[in-house]
């Protein structure tokens, strides 16, 4: 039978190993931190990340844990109404609850802890014999996963023409327990945009008790030049002060300390996913912009895509389901991305666009 391994633990990682696991295939995963699922926010899975949930059998338990969201709404900082959709079968859930929730899923002897993979040892054919991981140990396999998120070791060695980037627009994130603000905003994803482009706050319940929310800028902005990090937390808490309700509750009740920043980065398509026998998922994968909504939803669909492809074509040579993994995945994934550059050129200057605003979201229900 042959041996799959998984490097990186995230949320590709996990619901990879998950159905691999669950089809009696052969399953090791290393990760290169401590196993703490309690890092991390959280965020918005789209309906195309809960199908893929559904698939995999954890829909259920991933509805009790997290709160439905139905339905996203645009305002303007006066509260003013621009645009509205539905959102049939999306979910907000804390990263905590999704990643415990994989990693219950899964036997514990699959998975190591504190183990990152430094690079490979090849055969003379070119394919990967073993994978060498940073404290020296090695593992040998038949089929190799990079599910290593953005900074992805192992993509380098699938292509070689990649850039990262670092966009303008950066993102800071918190968790606040406001129980009474879910009930107030149940269901609801909500963003509050400025008219003249540069800054967004969006919010929306995780469970019965949190909400997430965000603010997204553009980290040219004149009020924001040369100001370190945590300045320019104070001072977009103080922009964004005067805003529509619920966003001065919100800062109010936000532990600064606790909030994250993101620094979006870019990276155009790579050519391709595989190399050999070695195939990419996720942020390893490809890099959506925050703005698209679509990071973990797409992971979790390259996941899946890629672990039943490999149990309908075990027979045949791995290249055949890694090729069509490619050909599937990566044609959506494109289409996120391109679909997140126009959403960034709409967020910075919305004044120059003459269409009217896209709703900030790579997905649609038609
Ligand atoms: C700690 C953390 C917190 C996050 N919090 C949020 C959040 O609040 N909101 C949000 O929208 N997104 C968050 N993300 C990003 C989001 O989870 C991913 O963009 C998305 O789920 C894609 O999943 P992924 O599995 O491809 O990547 P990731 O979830 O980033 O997982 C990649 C995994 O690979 C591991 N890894 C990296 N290098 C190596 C190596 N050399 N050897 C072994 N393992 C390695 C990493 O430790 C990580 O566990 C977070 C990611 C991380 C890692």
């Amino acid at each position: 039978m042959k041996q799959h391994i998984l490097l990186g633990g995230g949320i590709a990682g996990l619901t990879c190993a998950h159905q691999l696991i669950k089809a009696g295939k052969k399953v090791r995963l290393f990760e290169k931190n401590q196993m703490n699922h309690t890092q991390g926010h959280a965020f918005i899975l789209m309906p195309n990340g809960m199908a893929a949930l559904d698939k995999i059998g954890l829909k259920e338990e991933v509805l009790r844990k997290s709160h439905s969201i139905r339905q996203f709404q645009l305002h303007h900082t006066d509260g003013t109404l621009i645009d509205y959709q539905k959102l049939n079968g999306a979910i907000g859930i804390r990263r905590g609850t999704l990643m415990k929730i994989l990693i219950d899923s899964l036997p514990t002897d699959c998975i190591q802890f504190e183990k990152g993979f430094s690079h490979f040892n090849y055969k003379k054919s070119g394919a990967i014999e073993a994978a060498v991981f940073q404290d020296g140990t090695i593992c040998s396999g038949d089929v190799f996963i990079g599910a290593d998120g953005i900074w992805s070791k192992s993509r380098q060695e699938v292509v070689n023409d990649f850039t990262l980037s670092p966009v303008r627009i950066r993102e800071i994130v918190s968790v606040v327990k406001a129980p009474h603000l879910v009930q107030q905003y149940k269901n609801s994803f909500l963003k509050v945009i400025n008219k003249r482009g540069g800054m967004a706050v969006g919010m929306l319940p995780c469970d019965d008790q949190h909400l997430v929310w965000f603010v997204q800028y553009d980290s040219h902005h004149h009020d924001l030049l040369e100001t370190t990090l945590e300045e320019q937390k104070e001072r977009l808490f103080q922009l964004t002060r005067q805003w529509c309700d619920p966003i001065p509750e919100l800062i109010h009740k936000t532990d600064l300390n606790k909030s994250y920043v993101w620094h979006t980065t870019d990276m155009p398509p790579i050519s391709t996913y595989f190399k050999n026998n070695l195939a990419l998922i996720g942020d390893a994968a490809h890099v959506l912009l925050t703005l698209t909504s679509q990071g973990v939803s797409c992971a979790l669909e390259d996941a899946i895509c890629l672990a039943n492809l490999l149990i309908e074509k075990d027979h045949l040579p791995i290249e055949v389901a890694f090729e069509e993994y490619t050909t599937t995945r990566k044609t959506m994934a494109d289409t996120y991305f391109q679909m997140g550059r126009t959403l960034k050129e709409q967020f910075l200057y919305p004044m120059q666009t003459k269409k009217k605003m896209a709703v900030p979201l790579a997905f649609s229900n038609s």
